[in-house]
């Protein structure tokens, strides 16, 4: 059964982005950070300080980015693993990955609770099965972890990590694997859950203490909350803008849900139908989410 949503989603950032993406929360200085792929640009949202939003701007194409460990960040660019550091804004490559394949890009990315960045890649034509799911593991080091994938996204981990999420956005499924967290290996590749065609397309996703995904709908003017278990659709919430592009959890205690959007392709009267899209939103969903891992490298 499917409970009709109350909960509101409120405007928490206009700022129009063509491709908003990866919001993941920041505990080292209770800010929300995100990025517009197109724009190549990380966006920060510290609630606490509503005029505080910054944007800025970065190296093509900016697709994830993490907290890190030894300090700033790392993040994905077109071309692999990068450092990045907030104070001279500096970018140190950690690991390049697939610099031969002209025409791809890095997608999605997030790291498991041990600290590795696990991060996808996709042909900028959608080419089927051109992608890639990557791992950053200790030194740097790439491993490809699940071949073939045409439009990678939605990375989440059940709370004793055992369990690897993932979306390959036009299968219209969410995958569940078993995933190792000593060696960081996955096995055992099973549909958790299908995602009707007229809902729109699986895009970024998140999960909550109560082990349930969040996921955001391209097409579908929403994010989704599923049980893994059993398949099961549990809430809708509508948001205001038709490409819904991620979700994550943030806010000091976990208990805000932030959902990305995206302007790119829509015409003039989509736009006016939805002024807001490529906005960042916030609602409070009445759970809260598991705490960010940062890159251990
Ligand atoms: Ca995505």
């Amino acid at each position: 059964m499917t409970a009709d949503s109350k909960i509101t989603v409120s405007l928490a950032s206009d700022a129009q982005a063509q491709l908003g993406e990866g919001p993941v929360w920041d505990a080292r200085d209770d800010s929300l950070y995100w990025v517009d792929i197109l724009s190549h640009r990380v966006y920060s949202h510290r609630p606490e300080e509503p005029n505080s939003d910054r944007a800025i701007e970065l190296s093509p194409f900016v697709s994830s980015i993490v907290p890190r460990r030894s300090g700033g960040f790392a993040l994905t660019l077109q071309d692999g693993f990068y450092g990045y550091d907030p104070a001279t804004a500096e970018l140190t490559l950690l690991a390049e990955v697939e610099a031969s394949l002209p025409g791809s890009r890095f997608n999605d990315g997030k790291c498991d609770p041990a600290g590795r960045y696990l991060a996808g890649t996709m042909s900028m034509d959608e080419e089927k099965g051109r992608g890639t799911l990557y791992s950053l593991d200790e030194g740097h080091s790439v491993k490809p972890l699940v071949p073939d994938v045409t439009i990678s996204n939605g990375l989440a981990w059940s709370g004793d990590g055992a369990t690897l999420y993932y979306i390959d956005t036009p299968t219209r499924c969410v995958y569940a694997f078993d995933y190792d967290m000593a060696s960081g290996a996955v096995s055992n590749r099973r549909v958790a859950a299908d995602i009707p065609e007229e809902e729109g397309f699986p895009d970024g996703m998140t999960i909550d203490a109560e082990g349930m995904l969040w996921i955001a709908h391209w097409g579908g003017w929403q994010v989704t909350r599923w049980n893994p278990a059993t398949g099961e659709k549990l809430l809708s919430v509508p948001v205001p803008a038709s490409q819904v592009t991620s979700c994550a959890f943030g806010g000091e205690q976990l208990d805000k849900l932030y959902i990305t959007t995206a302007r790119v392709g829509l015409d003039e009267a989509a736009l006016a139908a939805q002024p807001h899209a490529g906005g960042l939103f916030c609602a409070d969903v009445g759970v809260r989410g598991l705490p960010t891992a940062q890159y251990f490298g």
